[in-house]
């Protein structure tokens, strides 16, 4: 039997006249991604994707990777048959037996969005309602809170039967809305950050500071494997790796303590501003959430964020731990992020950072540093990697 998944697009259709553009986004992303399981045809009709399966691919895993897909509403995963109510019937006793024979209580809901079809959708609905009944007698009918809804869709072409949508990914398609740099450490955060941002519609260039032998090679790893877990839904990544050793060396030898961590985290961004414009980025992703450490704080987000022209975008801002840790079991990068390898910025903590740091103190600090040339000098070793 030909399965097809039919795919409906999420907030998409409120885009006037960039839809077109939006859907085209779509369809190609789409077509990218089951590309990864076999070569299904995906096409886009009267606002819905079809995704066809042919004979011998594993239509599991084609769902599975479509519903990563960000800007799906909903998926139907159905039967194709011919446009008679005899192969209606058929397609849904075969193709729906197993749904048939665990419920107690279903009824039949038609769409005909091709109107020459000789009859109407409740003429359809009732018709197979009543073949399906007698069938299957232990099925009763029940028009209010049925535990399996046949679905019958009347197209252009076909015929498709299913037992209804489920979840699409939601959100808008990868890029629809440009790209960004995402500030990526081995922790919890900043995954979450990122997924949220290409949910909505952002590509994602990956950005970590590395600072052997401070961090270990297996803390790279750990940041490359989530990067890898994140590609799952956000397709192609590239990850630049930066050394980062000079500079928190610097930091150490020439500015007081309590300092490090705001003037580091601001080296981080100063790197990230330049390296996101290479990359045509329109802004810088953060992991952060408001007081979660000192760095955290509005003062300090203000002096750091005081170095970017791009504009920092803090999906986490207003989550508690716990919010972010629900997501990040979800989307499977928290096994990955809680395994115990160093992340730079406990690399020198303070014993006491300051949390109201002081714009013109900071400056200063830095004034004993050779900034520019620290810039310079890491910018050149940056290693690029490809992920997904
Ligand atoms: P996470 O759980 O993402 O590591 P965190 O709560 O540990 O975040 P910080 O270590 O203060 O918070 O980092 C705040 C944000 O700064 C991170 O979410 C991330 O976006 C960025 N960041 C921190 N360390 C690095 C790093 N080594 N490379 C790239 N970005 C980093
Ligand atoms: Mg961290």
């Amino acid at each position: 039997m030909q399965e097809v998944l039919l795919c409906k697009c999420g907030e998409i259709v409120l885009k006037g006249l960039n839809r077109k553009a939006f859907e085209d986004r779509l369809v190609a992303n789409l077509r990218r991604r089951v590309r990864r399981i076999a070569n299904c045809p995906v096409s886009l009709r009267q606002s819905v994707l079809f995704v066809e399966i042919p004979e011998g691919v594993d239509a599991d895993a084609v769902v599975e990777e479509v519903r990563r897909v960000f800007g799906l509403a909903s998926i139907c995963r159905a039967a194709v048959c011919e446009k008679t109510l005899e192969s209606i019937l058929e397609t849904a006793s075969g193709y729906l037996a197993d749904e048939i024979a665990f419920a107690h209580s279903f009824k039949v809901e038609t769409k005909r969005a091709d109107k020459k079809f000789p009859m109407t959708s409740i003429g359809v609905s009732q018709h197979i309602g009543g073949e399906l009944h007698q069938r299957f007698p232990a099925l009763r009918p029940d028009m209010h809170h049925p535990e399996l809804t046949v679905h019958v869709e009347i197209r252009e072409q076909y015929a498709f039967v299913h037992a209804g949508p489920t979840p699409g990914a939601g959100g808008m398609p990868i890029g629809a809305n440009g790209r960004a740099a995402l500030l990526l450490s081995g922790g919890i955060d900043s995954p979450v950050a990122g997924y949220m941002m290409a949910k909505r519609g952002l590509e994602l260039v990956g950005i970590h500071f590395f600072s052997y032998p401070y961090t270990s090679e297996r803390a790279k790893e750990k940041v490359l494997e989530l990067g890898k877990i994140l590609t799952r839904y956000v397709g192609r990544m590239p990850v630049l790796v930066v050394p980062f050793t000079k500079i928190q060396e610097a930091i150490r030898d020439n500015c007081r303590e309590e300092l490090f961590t705001i003037i580091m985290r601001r080296f981080m961004m100063r790197l990230s501003d330049r390296l996101a414009a290479e990359y045509s980025c329109g802004g810088l992703i953060t992991g952060e959430s408001l007081g979660q450490v000192a760095s955290q704080t509005m003062p300090a987000m203000a002096v750091t964020e005081a170095v970017c022209e791009l504009p920092v975008f803090r999906p986490l801002i207003g989550m508690d731990k716990e919010e972010i840790v629900q997501i990040a079991r979800k989307i499977d990068t928290f096994e990955t992020s809680i395994l115990p390898y160093e992340d730079c910025c406990t690399v020198f903590t303070p014993k006491h950072p300051n949390i109201r740091p002081n714009l013109v103190k900071v400056l200063e600090a830095e004034s004993h540093l050779a900034v520019d040339s620290l810039v310079e000098d890491a910018f050149s070793d940056v290693e690029r990697i490809i992920l997904g």
